[in-house]
């Protein structure tokens, strides 16, 4: 059985960059807009010679403010239920906000294995714009960049370290 690793993080975080940069796929929508991908999305994922099974979340149609939150939670719940380990994106340039907070408080809850990944650093390995994500309780924040493919092999060895 192939290991499963879940992307979840509020939206625009760059879930879906990633999920296609693991997969080697156009399939996951990515957009400008917040919430485009239409439902949780399986990938296999490819890193070096690791395979996995990768699930995009955040897949819902926007109808209400209200509505995009409840699916969100229920989206992230399915996938961490599924998952061995779970990918948390955050977006180093947008910063903290509250859900990425909500969401921290609910993973450290759920008893898997967790991976901050904080992405959007191209050309921030280094950056002090990271020490705030040590706020999240998640642990060390790794910086990657989804759309340039920097710090991806690393994350994904350490989300898979146990397999
Ligand atoms: P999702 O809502 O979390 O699935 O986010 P998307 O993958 O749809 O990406 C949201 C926006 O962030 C898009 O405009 C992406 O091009 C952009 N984005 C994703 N990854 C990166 C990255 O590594 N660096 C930068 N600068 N932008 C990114
Ligand atoms: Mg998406």
């Amino acid at each position: 059985m192939k290991p499963v690793i879940a992307l979840v993080g509020r939206p625009n975080v760059g879930k879906s960059t990633l999920f296609n940069r693991l997969t080697g796929s156009r399939d996951a929508i990515v957009a400008d807009y917040a919430g485009l991908t239409r439902d949780r999305h399986y990938g296999d994922g490819k890193v070096g010679r690791q395979e996995f099974i990768v699930i995009d979340t955040g897949g819902f149609e926007p109808e209400s403010t209200a509505g995009i939150f409840k699916e969100m939670a229920k989206q992230t719940r399915q996938a961490v239920a599924e998952a061995d380990a779970v990918i948390f994106v955050v977006d180093v340039r947008a910063g903290l906000s509250a859900q990425d907070h909500d969401i921290a408080r609910y993973l450290r809850g759920a008893n898997k294995r967790v991976l901050l990944a904080a992405n959007k650093a191209e050309g921030m390995q280094e950056s002090p714009l990271l020490a705030e994500f040590y706020e999240l309780g998640i642990g060390d924040p790794h910086p990657i960049s989804s759309a340039h493919g920097q710090g991806i092999r690393s994350l994904i060895e350490a989300a898979l370290e146990d397999f």
